[in-house]
């Protein structure tokens, strides 16, 4: 019998994991992989990074560069200013927009403002706000599922306001109500849940049949993977633990998915947030992170776990996944033009 990529994929999982398990006579962390930092972090916080030591201070950047308390308390120690909204930069100064993207109006204002903008916006993001715009210029009304308050939704709703509405449940669909019934079309935020995500979708299909998508999952390829990853180990560990900040939405996740399958899951900031009780009688933990988290604070909680007796670690690689963005133009020729002041990791 022939296995598909999946089925050997899910076989190698199971075998490793029933390895790992038997191996330990004490307790176990499992470490999920792929965890922590996504391509468009990377990104986002290498353009902080570079545009600071490039161009020196003062250098804005609109609203969290990525939804990490950490991230953004470091750059900030290195000299980054960061702002509600682009009222707040001086005429004339850099700013950098932050993963989660901008709407056409804080462009313009920008523009009209003179500032010098670096647009961190995560390539995966500008992907939903160009489909956005090619279904709002066809003449479909829109359907956005996602947050309405997260700063993706705000920024992508942006791009056609007139014709878009966000829905966040499958009950919100039953509300609806667009001019023409066959015309209309639905894009998502990129971190949510796959599988609430889904029943959304169903909902929109039963009530618009000849509804469109987009023409590839706008949910993006780091989030899917990181809910992938939760799912094959959910099962074996009596806890989950997320690191990840409160606002991270792609966080959040994690722990709803672990949750929905019955396990024991909590979303960490650091190891300082995790409460004793949560360890009594737990023999097996599962520790993840989020997209926008970095590793120091997951070795930061291995070290934590260890003391607290967890100290059969293994590794679990889901998947691999090698997916780097360059950089924007305006870092490319800063990088170029002081090549030794300023380099990528
Ligand atoms: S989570 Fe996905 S969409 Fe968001 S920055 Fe990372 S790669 Fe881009």
């Amino acid at each position: 019998m022939k296995l598909s990529g999946t089925e050997e994929r899910d076989l190698i999982l199971v075998l490793a994991k029933n390895d790992l398990l038997a191996k330990s006579d004490g307790k176990t962390l499992l470490l999920l992989k792929p965890r922590g930092f996504c391509a468009g972090v990377v990104r986002a916080i290498d353009v902080v990074r570079i545009a600071l030591e490039a161009f020196g201070p003062p250098i804005y950047v609109r609203k969290e560069i990525v939804h990490n308390s950490f991230v953004v308390e470091e750059l900030r120690a290195k000299g980054a200013i960061f702002v509600d909204s682009e009222d707040e930069v001086p005429n004339g100064e850099r700013v950098i927009y932050s993963a989660h993207g901008v709407s056409p109006e804080v462009r313009e204002h920008s523009a009209r403002r003179g500032l010098r903008v670096i647009d961190a916006t995560c390539p995966l993001v500008t992907k939903v706000h160009v489909e956005a715009v090619k279904f709002a210029k066809e003449g479909y009304s829109l359907i956005l599922i996602g947050h309405k308050d997260h700063d993706e939704v705000v920024g992508t709703l942006g791009e056609a306001p007139l014709v878009t509405q966000v829905v966040g449940s499958p009950e919100q669909v039953e509300n609806l109500s667009v001019p023409d019934p066959d015309h209309v079309a639905y894009l998502t935020q990129t971190t949510l849940s796959l599988d609430e995500t889904k029943d959304i979708i169903a909902a929109l299909k039963q009530k618009f049949p000849n509804i469109k998508g987009p023409a590839a999952q706008d949910i993006c390829y780091a989030t899917e993977n990181r809910q992938v990853a939760v799912k094959q180990v959910a099962s074996e560990a009596d806890l989950l633990l997320v690191v990840g900040s409160e606002n991270s939405s792609n966080s959040n996740r994690l722990v709803e998915v672990a949750r929905n399958l019955g396990t024991n899951a909590h979303l960490i900031d650091s190891c300082n947030d995790i409460v004793p009780e949560w360890l009594k009688n737990v023999k097996t933990i599962a520790l993840t992170a989020g997209a926008s988290a970095p590793e120091c604070l997951v070795e930061e909680t291995i070290a934590f776990l260890r003391n607290k007796g967890f100290n059969n670690v293994q590794e679990l690689e889901v998947m691999p996944e090698n997916v780097r963005f360059g950089l924007p133009p305006e870092i490319v020729e800063a990088i170029a033009a002081a090549p030794a002041a300023a380099t990528a990791d």
